[in-house]
């Protein structure tokens, strides 16, 4: 089996062996490989870059729900822009949350995710909370911000910006997040590695911070996003998710009460400690 290559960026590569081949197709969108990797388990590829692996899936899709849900405290409506895996909505739908909407441009890749990743969504595409639609999520959320419509959550579970992630990392969907937000609102985006991915870090840091009152990021590595720990961006005009009180996140982790594998309120704490070299 020839490995799975990821050239994200022109100098480095990540190999993966394929050990089983479970599924592949040209979408409209992008080329979907589902395979078996042994220390991975099933992975997902897209356009020859790891989207999720089962055997770390849980470290980026807690890290991407739990933090803002737990420091909002009052979350009830979600958006989650991508996300096709159904990873995400598997950990917001955790919380007592009225309802989840989820754009996911590639229908392909929900029918795959359910057919072969079932282990990744555990029942999310079942609840009845979720409501799924195929369509571009920029487009969306420029309808959205003509609405009524609010969100109190907008997660941008994307790919990195290629194809059709391009839009997703643009100014004017920020501009349509930021309106699509209700009081109080708060928008996390996956925001890639920022070691090998550096200008996207900077570009869309900068971006959110000028158009926000209050803009960062937080951290956790991810095994399969080669090249350094994973940046997750988020913005608000209400909280400051990076004035952290661990007492408060503790009652807010109890009242949720639920073990999770991977966040607790002394890593979610630790996820905002910006390294140096990262501070914008
Ligand atoms: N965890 C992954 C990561 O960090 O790169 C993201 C996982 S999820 C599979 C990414 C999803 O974003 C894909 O299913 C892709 O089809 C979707 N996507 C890309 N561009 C989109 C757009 N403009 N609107 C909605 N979904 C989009």
């Amino acid at each position: 089996m020839i490995p799975s290559r990821e050239v994200l960026n022109g100098d480095y590569k990540q190999l993966m062996r394929v050990d089983r081949e479970i599924h592949v197709t040209q979408t409209p969108y992008q080329n979907l490989q589902i395979f078996e990797n042994r220390t991975f388990g099933r992975v997902l590829a897209l356009d020859g870059v790891v989207q999720t692996t089962e055997a770390d899936e849980f470290i980026y899709h807690e890290m991407l729900a739990h933090p803002p849900i737990l420091a909002h405290g009052g979350v009830r409506k979600v958006l989650i822009i991508g996300g096709g895996d159904g990873g995400c909505a598997e950990e917001v739908l955790k919380h007592d949350v009225e309802t989840v909407v989820m754009v996911e441009i590639d229908g392909a890749v929900v029918a795959a995710a359910k057919a072969h990743l079932a282990m990744i969504s555990n029942g999310a595409f079942d609840d009845p909370r979720l409501s799924l639609i195929i369509g571009d999520g920029a487009r969306y959320m420029q309808s959205m911000a003509q609405s009524v419509e609010r969100f109190d959550l907008i997660i941008i579970d994307s790919t990195d910006p290629i194809g059709p992630g391009v839009v997703l990392f643009e100014d004017a969907f920020y501009t349509d997040c930021q309106r699509v937000l209700a009081p109080g609102g708060i928008l996390v985006t996956q925001n890639g590695v920022p070691f090998v991915q550096r200008l996207q870090y900077q570009t869309t840091g900068a971006t959110r911070a000028k158009l926000f009152r209050h803009a960062g990021f937080y951290f956790a590595t991810v095994p399969s996003y080669c090249g350094g720990p994973l940046a997750f961006g988020w913005a608000s005009d209400t909280l400051d998710l990076a004035q952290l009180d661990l007492a408060q996140l503790e009652a807010a982790h109890d009242r949720f009460g639920t073990t999770l594998r991977y966040y607790n309120p002394l890593v979610h704490l630790g996820a905002f400690a910006t390294p140096n070299f990262l501070r914008l």
